[in-house]
């Protein structure tokens, strides 16, 4: 464990829930992890034990939070969850709390299997349907008004916060009850969420989005149980915005440092800076987008300019 995650209570130790099988958080919240084919190599899911009205008949059964990619594999792993957790109830709504594909991947298959709808931001759900060239999936019976979320809020315990930077509106659900946050991708234990600049909003600031949005979480009690989309359960949300707070302002110290000894820089010259590993294809990529979001951070706040050279390059230097 490392000295910033030792500052984090793990109220579960170092236990992992089984293939197939849960472990239980909170009253009626249980955990399960599905694998992915990545560096990162696992995805926490939840079940939440919920009951919904429609024509005014309550109908007990399950809510699934986040989906898991669509694989062989995760489609197996859920059949088997299906046939053993469940208790013979119902999946009664699947809930998404961003696009990206370890939390949407496998959603379209589970609503339709359970004939449930699917709820995601709005936002998150147009994104999705551009980056989607299939039109077919989500559409047919699946209302998008349905997917807004505002419905969220239809359980006055239980709300949905909405947070920026990551995903274009990236939904974490607090139960105030509970003292339970489902925080998506937005507050890890371990990494630090990745906020890029991508080409589809090459102006963004999505790293002020992030910090902005994180400030906001102090707003929920510190002794929340947070559950996170990677890593474990953990306890210390407002030390945990501490740390990733204090993790971007270092990487700005030392992108100002940079260009103070270098002159102006581009966003590539200063990944070295940002990140001091070694990077595959893969990783540059996530990395050239990390970067470009702590040069824009700087430059909207008009601690840098920005120019365009003779060669077509971007380049930051130290506003005057
Ligand atoms: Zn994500």
């Amino acid at each position: 464990m490392n000295p910033l995650e030792s500052q984090l209570a793990y109220p579960f130790g170092e236990a992992l829930p089984e293939r197939g099988a849960t472990i239980e958080v909170a009253p009626g919240v249980h955990w399960l992890r599905m694998g992915l084919p990545f560096q990162l190599d696992h995805i926490n899911l939840w079940l939440l034990r919920d009951e919904i009205e429609e024509d005014g008949v309550v109908r007990q059964g399950w809510t699934l939070v986040d989906s898991g990619i669509d694989d062989p594999a995760t489609r197996a792993a859920w059949e088997n969850i299906f046939a053993t957790v469940l208790g013979g109830l119902p999946v009664l709504r699947v809930i998404v709390t961003h696009m990206h594909p370890d939390h949407i991947g496998c959603a379209h298959w589970l609503c339709e299997r359970w004939n449930v709808r699917l709820w995601i931001s709005a936002t998150d759900f147009n994104v999705a349907r551009l980056a989607s060239s299939a039109s077919a999936g989500f559409g047919g019976p699946l209302s998008a008004a349905f997917m807004a979320r505002h419905g969220l809020a239809a359980d006055p315990a239980a709300v949905g916060h909405a947070g920026f930077g990551h995903a274009p509106e990236h939904m974490a659900l607090h139960d105030a009850g509970h003292g339970v946050l489902i925080s998506g991708d937005m507050v890890l234990p371990r990494i630090s969420t990745n906020v890029s600049v991508v080409d589809v909003e090459p102006e963004a600031d999505s790293l002020t989005l992030y910090l902005d949005s994180i400030e906001r979480m102090r707003a929920i009690p510190d002794d929340v149980l947070v559950l996170p989309s990677h890593g474990r359960p953990f306890k210390g949300l407002h030390r945990r915005i501490d740390q990733l707070q204090e993790h971007h302002d270092a990487r700005f110290v030392d992108v100002l440092e940079a260009l103070a000894a270098k002159g102006p820089q581009s966003a590539f010259e200063l990944v070295p800076v940002i990140f001091r590993r070694p990077l595959d294809l893969h990783q540059m990529t996530f990395a050239m987008g990390e970067s470009i979001a702590h040069m824009h951070a700087l430059w909207f706040r008009g601690t840098l300019a920005r120019r365009l050279g003779d060669d077509g390059v971007y380049r930051f230097a130290l506003a005057a």
